[in-house]
């Protein structure tokens, strides 16, 4: 199966959808890899490695020529899909759940898509979970940004120059994402609360040395393990709640999605007002319209002394690490679809079926 890996186009991503390394174990497991020239470059992965790991490199022009699949991290471009052969494979985060025009775009086109935000949760795929992965680095960059922008140092110090109280960190959402921030946090020194609407994360707060802060707000949770929507009560009361904690805190975290909605509101702007100036909100959910009231999706903005960052492609920040986790999930999925390097779909199967976001229409006939 001779695969493309596409260089990157979307503003501020980094990251590249396999690493000479994972390219390396590929080939001899049956699959042919052509790479567009400079698509490692700002993960720091040059040209030469890719060469010496068996891939050939081409330029843009004809690079989807003979394609059997084309692995990406984000969505491809119009002209990328009509330049697609009918049957091609893709792979990539395709936002099925908030982009559904561009999923359409792709089942017309005849190509065979696989969103990796679809890889069931389930224990057989946890090597193809990229929402897991990039989550992991996000949680983990999270924290040394917010480490950054504060004027004040993590761990308690006691020096003849006086004490220095540990710094405060409160994470919002206990998911992958808020368990690495919380991890990160800890190991750095800090004190650290954090929360969540699921009842099963206050265990996993604990085993990580966190406090879990109590609002006396409960939610469900889905078969899938993730939290339901709170209703509109619970959100307003469990803003009211936060109102009053939050400005104990230097850090705040904020992590919480419920998947294909808005992220939840948490932090009203009136409570950013209370918090202290210096500190720092690092808000995780900002792509899915931010859990603080004042997030800029993609900015730092600076109010009322408090700096809220809404990056929304942390995981780029990380690029190398990033990249190289997400060529495992990647590649994992590819042979999965491939074994041996010759493409076997069986759409009953609950990876296959599960991942697949657009096929063509005959095929769903069968
Ligand atoms: P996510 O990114 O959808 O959400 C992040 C967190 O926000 C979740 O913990 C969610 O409960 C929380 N949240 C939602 N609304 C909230 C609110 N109003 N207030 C506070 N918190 C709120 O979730 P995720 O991190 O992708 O994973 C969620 C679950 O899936 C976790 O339990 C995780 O362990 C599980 N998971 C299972 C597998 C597996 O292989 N079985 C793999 C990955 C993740």
């Amino acid at each position: 199966m001779r695969i493309v890996v596409p260089r990157e186009a979307a503003a501020g991503e980094g990251r590249v959808a396999l690493v000479p390394d994972a390219i390396g174990r590929l080939t001899p497991a049956g699959f042919e890899v052509v790479v567009e020239r400079g698509a490692g470059a700002a993960a720091g992965f040059p040209d030469e490695d890719y060469a010496a790991a068996g891939a050939t490199l081409s330029e843009s022009a004809g690079l989807l020529d003979g394609a059997h699949g084309v692995v990406r991290v984000s969505r491809p471009s119009a002209e990328e899909v009509a330049a697609m052969a009918p049957g091609t494979v893709l792979i990539g985060f395709l936002a099925p759940l908030t982009d559904p025009e561009g999923i359409e775009h792709l089942r017309r086109h005849g190509v065979v898509a696989f969103a990796m935000e679809s890889v069931p949760r389930i224990t057989r795929a946890q090597a193809m979970d990229a929402l897991s992965s990039q989550a992991t680095v996000a949680g983990y960059k999270a924290v040394l940004i917010a480490a950054d922008r504060v004027q004040k140092m993590f761990p308690l110090l006691m020096t003849a120059a006086g004490t220095i109280a540990p710094a405060r960190v409160l994470v919002m959402g206990a998911g992958v994402a808020g368990l690495q921030a919380i991890a990160t946090a800890r190991r750095l020194g800090a004190v650290v609360s954090a929360f969540d609407v699921r009842p099963a994360v206050k265990e996993q707060v604990e085993s990580l040395g966190a406090k879990f802060l109590e609002l006396g707000v409960r939610g469900e949770e889905t078969e899938g393990g993730y939290a339901k929507e709170l209703t509109p009560e619970q959100q307003a009361a469990q803003q009211a709640a936060l109102e009053e904690r939050v400005p104990e805190f230097d850090i705040v975290i904020t992590t919480a999605l419920v998947p294909g909605r808005p992220a939840p509101k948490l932090i009203a702007a009136s409570t950013v007002g209370q918090m202290r100036s210096g500190s720092c909100i690092v808000d995780l959910a900002a792509e899915a319209g931010g859990n603080c009231e004042l997030t800029n999706p993609g900015q730092e903005i600076v109010r009322d002394g408090v700096t809220i960052v809404g990056f929304t492609n942390l995981p780029s920040l990380m690029a190398a690490d990033a990249s190289r986790l997400y060529a495992r999930n990647v590649s994992a999925l590819l042979q999965h679809l491939a074994p041996e390097g010759e493409l076997t779909l069986d759409f009953d199967d609950d990876i296959t079926g599960g991942a697949c976001v657009a096929r063509p229409t005959d095929e769903v006939a069968t």
